[in-house]
């Protein structure tokens, strides 16, 4: 990646009601859609701070509640964080794999594996009951907070964090950010193509291991038809 060449644009979006300026950079040559994720973090990251602006967030180092929900992961997101579990010293990769292997059976066992034609906010719910905490979760703080999924950088509250705690979630108050995170899903495939954060691994053992390989900005150019689509 660093003796590649990169190619930089400034994207002027609407996105909801907020109006963002950001330059983006990605390699210029054909890369799978994982190096762009990158990329993609941080117009996500861009569309958060314009969302939050003027706003008390409850949100802190330490609170991992709202780490127990259902985390909708798209594959190219799921191929970037597998890598990056792959670069861990192997003593923090084997605990991790742990964390992920007890998480999938308890999914499992919940008869959570699949959908068994549960709404998305069934799904939510029934996951969130289980009270399972993300395998990436220490001591109540995001142990790969920079690499951390789009949908979880999109996730911030005003009211008190007990309130996130809850079983229904009541009083809750996220910030009303916009989902650009959705615009992930599906871009490799043209497809809604999502799976829960907990079950990377189990997503990992059966993943096709070809993937796509597409200029940088060819793939920002999917993202945004699909973020232009999705906010239609
Ligand atoms: S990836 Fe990090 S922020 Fe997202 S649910 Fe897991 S621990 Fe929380």
């Amino acid at each position: 990646m660093a003796d590649q060449a990169q190619s930089t644009a400034t994207l002027r979006l609407t996105v909801g009601t907020l109006r963002i300026v950001h330059p983006i950079t990605v390699p210029s040559g054909p890369v799978a859609a994982s190096e762009v994720v990158p990329a993609l973090q941080g117009l996500v990251n861009a569309v958060v701070a314009e969302a939050e602006r003027g706003q008390t967030i409850s949100c802190r180092k330490g609170c991992g509640a709202c780490c127990r929900q259902l985390v909708p992961v798209s594959r190219s997101e799921g191929e970037r964080l597998v890598q990056t579990i792959a670069a861990l010293p192997a003593e923090r990769r084997e605990r991790l794999q742990a964390r992920f292997a007890a998480a999938e059976s308890r999914i499992e066992a919940a008869g959570l594996g699949d959908r068994q034609g549960r709404s998305d906010r069934e799904l939510s719910a029934a996951y969130f009951a289980l009270g399972l905490p993300c395998p990436f979760l220490e001591d109540e703080s995001c142990s790969i907070h920079p690499e951390r999924p789009l949908v979880c950088r999109e996730y911030l509250v005003t009211s008190p964090a007990a309130l996130c705690a809850g079983a229904a979630q009541e009083g809750v108050t996220p910030v009303a950010v916009p989902k650009v995170s959705l615009a992930a899903r599906g871009l490799q495939d043209d497809k809604d193509d999502w799976f829960p954060l907990a079950m990377l691994m189990a997503w990992a053992r059966r993943r096709r291991h070809t993937a796509t390989r597409r200029a940088g900005p060819e793939w920002v150019q999917r993202f945004l038809a699909r973020l232009s689509s999705a906010s239609r």
